[in-house]
């Protein structure tokens, strides 16, 4: 059986070979943690950008969109926190010479913990028949010794981060006895704060050019359009502003393909409230979010919250939706409770008053913010991962299908003449010319249907239209569905008709 690393691997290849993902500037030898998007992944990160704009924007009358610039005002990323606090600790293993985010050696050290404690679960619901699991855990010597050692940790390592305790996190991970998981070694140098925004010079001289920054994220750019957009919007709260656009970050540790990238997408809403009342939106959107998710199909034991233990200051509440990657759950979307930070602190650096003015109070105040923020290119590694399957059929050969969810597959229906004469290649081309005012197609008459259907799987097509002789006769064609492998006729008048419904 292939371990998670063997099928991340074959994932990322499969990726490659089938032209979803490429690396960047590849016959350059490629930029780390860089990627392009090829012809299908293109398509399916646009229907994943659609699906979330259709779900946010065009479902909500209340939430609007807007596209900002990715260059802003320097003093922007001084008022959000990001020029003095926007930093990840890192740690360099002096033998291997490989950097590390410190605080990422401990949490895996931590989920290593876990790890402990589901193997002894494991082990003993297949010794005993009857097996009481809550019980077990709150009564076996090695679990609660294991729990109490993860508490332990855990409550350090917050004071520690909150803190900013660099000292104190270099402490604890040799305290630990981490390695570097290359060369095995405790030899560690001291921890250090790095900024993660990238900044170039806007400006024609170099001597009068000012320091900007690419945006590390794309909320910024919604809080300082948020008095433009209430008062020509004519928005009453609660209301939201929604974006999709480009973040940058230069992440000290970048190793898992799309996972982490340091040019990425964000799909970013900041929902405005009344003060007070942030708490409950705030239980709404983790709920709606989730159900964003599960309505792609995908089974939801793949989905979990985790709550933060560690508030960010200016939050009163925020949570991620963490999915199961090849490589473990890890976040997909953060949901968080901003208070009026944001606009309080672009209210002070800016001398502009960003206020809502309420007509039922007669009032005047900064409103609450509860924001929703997943990255597209996760988002992406997420589907893509989870629709990767390898199946042995019941002739002994094994098939690749990426079993998307239709309604993000690049190309909906590949429209195939059974043979590459009698007229059917020109009868195919017929109900492509249809299809394609409504749906990505591709035809193809290269090699013999049975490849032809096995190529369509590898690439998630969920429909496969054949023309044959008696499409002649009777005007049916067959559709091959991927995922069953069944194939019925239909006409080919409620052609387009029957996919939609599929779909
Ligand atoms: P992490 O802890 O994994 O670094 P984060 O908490 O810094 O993530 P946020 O600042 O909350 O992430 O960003 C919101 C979302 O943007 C994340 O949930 C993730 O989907 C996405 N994201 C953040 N950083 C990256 C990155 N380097 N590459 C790809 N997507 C990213």
């Amino acid at each position: 059986m292939a371990t998670n690393e063997d099928l991340f691997k074959q994932i990322i290849a499969h990726a490659k070979e089938y032209g979803y993902i490429f690396p960047s500037s590849e016959i350059y030898d490629g930029m780390s943690a860089v990627y392009d998007y090829a012809q299908l992944g293109v398509e399916l990160k646009n229907n994943i950008k659609q699906y979330w704009w259709k779900a946010m924007v065009q479902f909500h009358e209340n939430i609007v969109g807007i596209d900002s610039a990715i260059f802003m005002h320097p003093t922007i990323w001084k008022a959000s926190g990001h020029v003095d606090a926007f930093n990840d600790p890192l740690i360099d293993n002096k033998d291997s010479k490989k950097r590390y985010r410190a605080d990422v050696l401990i949490e895996d050290f931590l989920s290593k913990i876990d790890d402990k404690i589901e193997k002894e679960v494991e082990k003993a619901k297949k010794k005993f028949e009857n097996f009481d699991e809550a019980l077990f855990r709150q009564t076996n010597a090695r679990v609660l010794e294991n729990v109490k050692k993860k508490e332990d940790i855990t409550n350090r390592f917050a004071q520690l981060m909150n803190d900013s305790d660099l000292v104190g996190l270099k402490g604890l991970i040799e305290e630990l006895g981490i390695t570097c998981p290359i060369s095995g070694s405790r030899n560690w140098t001291d921890v250090r704060q790095f900024n993660l925004m990238f900044s170039t010079q806007m400006g024609s001289v170099s001597e009068g050019a000012d320091t900007v920054y690419l945006r590390p994220e794309t909320a910024q750019g919604i809080f300082v359009n948020f008095l433009n957009v209430y008062k020509t919007g004519r928005m009453k709260l609660p209301f939201g502003i929604a974006q999709i656009g480009k973040a940058f970050r230069n992440e000290i540790v970048a190793r898992q393909f799309i996972f982490r990238m340091r040019e990425f997408e964000q799909m970013e809403m900041q929902f405005f409230v009344k003060p007070g009342e942030e708490l409950k939106w705030f239980e709404h959107w983790k709920e709606e979010r989730m159900k964003w998710h599960l309505s792609l199909g995908i089974d939801a034991s793949q989905f979990r919250f985790h709550d933060h233990d560690k508030l960010a200051h200016y939050a009163n509440a925020a949570t991620d939706i963490e999915f199961n990657f090849p490589f473990g759950f890890k976040e997909l979307e953060g949901i968080h409770s901003r208070t009026d930070f944001d606009l309080k602190q672009h209210e002070e650096f800016s001398g502009k008053k960003l206020r809502y003015f309420d007509p039922e109070m007669n009032e005047n105040y900064i409103p609450y913010v509860v924001e929703t923020s997943i990255g597209v290119d996760r988002m992406f590694l997420a589907v893509f991962s989870n629709a990767y399957n390898q199946e042995t059929l019941e002739d002994g050969s094994v098939r690749t299908v990426l079993r998307l969810p239709a309604k993000l597959a690049p190309i909906k229906a590949a429209i195939l003449p059974l043979i590459k004469k009698d007229g059917m290649p020109e009868k195919a081309r017929e109900i492509m010319d249809m299809l394609k005012h409504d749906f990505m197609c591709q035809y193809d008459d290269k090699d013999a249907i049975g490849r032809r259907y096995r190529r369509q799987d590898a690439i998630g097509t969920p429909f496969c239209i054949t023309i044959d002789s008696q499409t002649f006769e009777d005007n049916t064609v067959t559709i091959r569905e991927r995922d069953s492998m069944q194939q019925y006729r239909v006409s080919g008048e409620i052609l387009a008709e029957e996919i939609r419904r599929k779909m």
